[in-house]
């Protein structure tokens, strides 16, 4: 084997919507998170140690990470040198790194959301507690990352902060322990993330068991609302089946529904919990389209994660279609009423969208979600229900816990309707005017 020079990862990523966001030259393989969190002064002390593993010798290579003070950074145990600025630390250890190597780094400070073109996401407080929402640049406002969609990784997260507070974060509980005035809880994620789903839940909340299994479901939420979240999570059992029945088996080993205290705008998907606010709990199960919604992002953006932000109606798309086809099986609207409805209102806006590259200024606008399902159930209508249910399931079960594009499904689309779709796909995903629903 010849020595390669070692050469500097990108402080960028390909990604064409966020290029700002991602490093190259390394994937994480790891993220071990150490956070204490004070509630009252917004104080957060971090140390996190990052698993990485490069692709050829890099001299130096950066992370994602927003304002905070960094007291200092450790290569492979060895004190590097580092500088942090406009929200990436940039890292020269002392000796290139090759193979598999560790980064950890010390943080503190007040965490404050990143104000992005899609609002301000990430760490933000509540009126008593915090939350974490990061879709799609916010998880920098709370660890040093890898802000990347396609590097996901596997996550122990320790978060240690004053004992009335519940803390709920992405994964398995796996301890929790008391010391005067404070309780630590652990929790271990096991299935490849993307930083953007990695959340932090903290507030003063209790857990009602929704279903014990065959996957168990809690909610999160804080005491006042428990005759509300009886009424409107009481069928939340009833959807997990029905999902598992048009996907395939639910991707992760439970699920943890919160509710905030706070009113939030929309609800918000997590590795294997979903974020809402009070306001989306009103007691005559007014959101529970929502509670589908979020649900459906496990399989979709969740378990299979689009390779890069173009691809988006691959989440929205589908989680907006799992409404309908619940809406469908629980003996509301057919999924047929609720197409010809949004067919009808989405014809009505300009045909300027479209759907397979969005841009990033319109990644989350409505027709990402609607057309997205259009487009789905118009390949049912074409390739009829049998076709198009095993197309699901198995587009699930082939890239579970792995990251996808459009091509990829329309690839795999054209094997199970065993007839040429390319006239089909392109007038839906790839021009502007909408195509007929039976075209
Ligand atoms: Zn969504």
């Amino acid at each position: 084997m010849g020595l390669s020079k070692p050469t500097a990862g990108a402080a960028r990523s390909d990604d064409p919507y966020l290029p700002t966001h991602g490093n190259g030259g390394y994937r994480v393989a790891h993220y071990e998170l150490d956070i204490d969190y004070k509630v009252a002064a917004n104080r957060l002390t971090g140390r996190a140690v990052l698993t990485a593993v490069a692709d050829a010798p890099l001299s130096r290579f950066s992370l994602d990470l927003e304002a905070f003070r960094v007291p200092r950074v450790l290569v492979d145990g060895e004190a590097a040198k580092f500088r942090h600025r406009a929200g990436k630390l940039h890292i020269t250890p002392d000796r290139p790194v090759a193979g598999r190597f560790t980064v950890e780094v010390r943080y503190v400070g007040n965490p404050a959301p990143v104000a992005s073109r899609w609002g301000d996401v990430g760490w933000d407080e509540l009126t008593d507690g915090a939350l974490v929402a990061s879709q799609p640049v916010g998880a920098p406002s709370w660890f040093p990352c890898n802000d990347h969609p396609s590097d996901k990784a596997t996550y122990r997260i320790t978060v240690t902060t004053a004992a009335p507070y519940t803390v709920a974060a992405t994964g398995v509980l796996s301890a929790r322990r008391r010391s005067a005035g404070t309780r630590t809880w652990v929790y271990e994620r096991a299935e490849p993330t993307p930083s953007y789903l990695v959340s932090v839940q903290i507030g003063r909340y209790e857990e009602v068991v929704l279903a014990e299994g065959p996957v168990p479901q809690v909610a999160v939420i804080p005491a006042r609302l428990r005759r509300n979240a009886a009424r409107d999570l009481g069928r939340h059992p009833a959807i997990m089946t029905a999902l598992e029945g048009f996907f395939g088996p639910y991707p992760f080993a439970d699920y943890q529904l919160v509710v905030t205290d706070d009113e939030l705008d929309d609800p918000i998907e997590a590795q294997g919990m979903s974020i809402f606010g009070s306001n989306h709990l009103d007691g005559r199960r007014t959101h529970e389209r929502l509670v589908v919604h979020e649900l459906a992002h496990q399989w979709f953006g969740n378990s299979l994660t689009i390779a890069d932000w173009r691809h988006i109606w691959l989440n929205e798309g589908f989680a907006t279609y799992a409404e309908w086809l619940w809406s469908e099986s629980s003996g509301g609207r057919a999924a047929a009423a609720h197409a010809r409805e949004w067919h009808a209102r989405v014809a009505a806006q300009p045909a300027d969208l479209v759907l397979a590259d969005p841009g990033p200024a319109r990644m989350f606008d409505e027709r990402i979600y609607k057309r997205g399902a259009l487009v789905l159930h118009a390949l049912r209508g074409r390739i009829g229900d049998e076709p198009f249910f095993a197309l699901l399931r198995e587009w699930t079960a082939r890239h579970r816990h792995a990251t996808v594009t459009t091509a990829q499904f329309v690839e795999l689309a054209g094997r199970h309707a065993g007839t040429d779709l390319s006239a089909f796909f392109t007038a839906w995903l790839d021009r502007r005017a909408l195509p007929g629903l039976g075209s």
